[in-house]
């Protein structure tokens, strides 16, 4: 069996859950849907969950888990099921693999029911990539269902984005969520809020398997150097660069600068954080924090253009930025 197959919706999926059972029941399925939400919504969860029970022979609002198709879904090995979220960690979503995906979509039937391509990070797609996508989307095969998913949705291009039904994932930490969180990843109700905030309300991102305590304490490190701009703190923090990479690190930063120089909300579930936050920025960076913030960005234009660069001397050198806009204004 699959361990990671979730047989039903998560707590926060609900809604669109039923939004979709209502589609099934009119038969108003679409041929393409795009899922669409931050990290951590459980996308590509939701993406097999309705394809299971596209799949199932039951038929039922949710999978059966019992008829054959049920079972050879459990073990990935469904013929009628195309899953390129595997193939995604080896290879890019090139035009052979979209065409290899339509192939698979146009080939002979083994059992009744549709066939379905699974296309995790729609947002990667290439122009050439995307227009051998486009002809099954403008005229679909047969009973044929592709699902997308993405973590964002303004990137992917529009010729794709205009011709599929799409779902957007959020959540809400009610107090449901909170209890299930706290069980599911056993922390008490103050480290899920503090991981939800951290996560920016995306429940499957405080997983501490996946952000350890020590990337939260780090985060906090980075801010607190920011803030009291010291020397000894700042250079503190050049060790970071053996443990994350820069474009993290920089989305940090800017993060930080949006926290100190607020408004903020939901600070106050993370105590250590909001000390930091009420600190507020140095006195003199204040008016120059813009300066910096155009570094940050431009940084981070050259890390998606793909330039190659010393992480080590960049961040530095950074650390040396925020240092001197500090200084020059105390010795004016
Ligand atoms: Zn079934």
């Amino acid at each position: 069996m699959n361990p990671d197959m979730l047989w039903q919706p998560y707590l926060w999926q609900q809604v669109v859950w039923q939004q979709w059972q209502q589609r099934v029941q009119t038969n108003r399925v679409p041929h393409a849907l795009l899922i669409s939400g931050m990290p951590g919504t459980g996308k590509l969860a939701l993406a097999k969950l309705i394809a299971a029970q596209q799949l199932c022979e039951q038929q039922r609002e949710l999978p059966c888990q019992q008829c054959k198709s049920c079972l050879l879904f459990a073990a990935g090995s469904h013929p009628h099921l195309y899953d390129l979220s595997q193939a995604l960690e080896t290879h890019k979503l090139s035009v052979e693999v979209i065409r290899e995906a339509i192939q698979f979509l146009t080939s002979t039937q083994v059992f009744s029911g549709p066939k379905i391509v699974i296309l995790p990070e729609a947002d990667t797609l290439s122009q050439a990539s995307a227009n051998a996508l486009l002809k099954t989307l403008e005229e679909p095969l047969g009973q044929s269902l592709l699902i997308l998913t993405t973590a964002e949705l303004g990137r992917v291009l529009p010729t794709i984005r205009s011709r599929c039904q799409s779902i957007r994932l959020e959540a809400t930490l009610t107090p449901a969520l909170l209890t299930w969180l706290q069980t599911r990843f056993a922390l008490t109700e103050s480290q899920v809020k503090q991981r939800w905030f951290w996560s920016e309300g995306s429940p499957l991102r405080i997983d501490p398997d996946a952000i350890p305590d020590t990337m939260l304490s780090d985060f906090l490190s980075l801010g607190q150097g920011l803030q009291t701009c010291s020397p000894a703190a700042l250079w503190a923090l050049r060790s970071l660069t053996e443990k994350y990479n820069l474009n993290m690190l920089v989305l940090w930063w800017l993060r930080w600068i949006r926290l100190l120089t607020g408004p903020v909300v939901g600070v106050d579930a993370w105590p250590e954080l909001h000390a930091v936050v009420l600190g507020g920025l140095p006195k003199a960076l204040r008016a120059e924090v813009f300066t910096m913030v155009d570094s940050l960005q431009q940084l981070i234009h050259a890390l998606m253009a793909g330039y190659q660069m010393n992480a080590a001397l960049q961040f530095e050198a950074l650390l040396y930025q925020w240092l001197m806009l500090n200084e020059v204004k105390v010795c004016v």
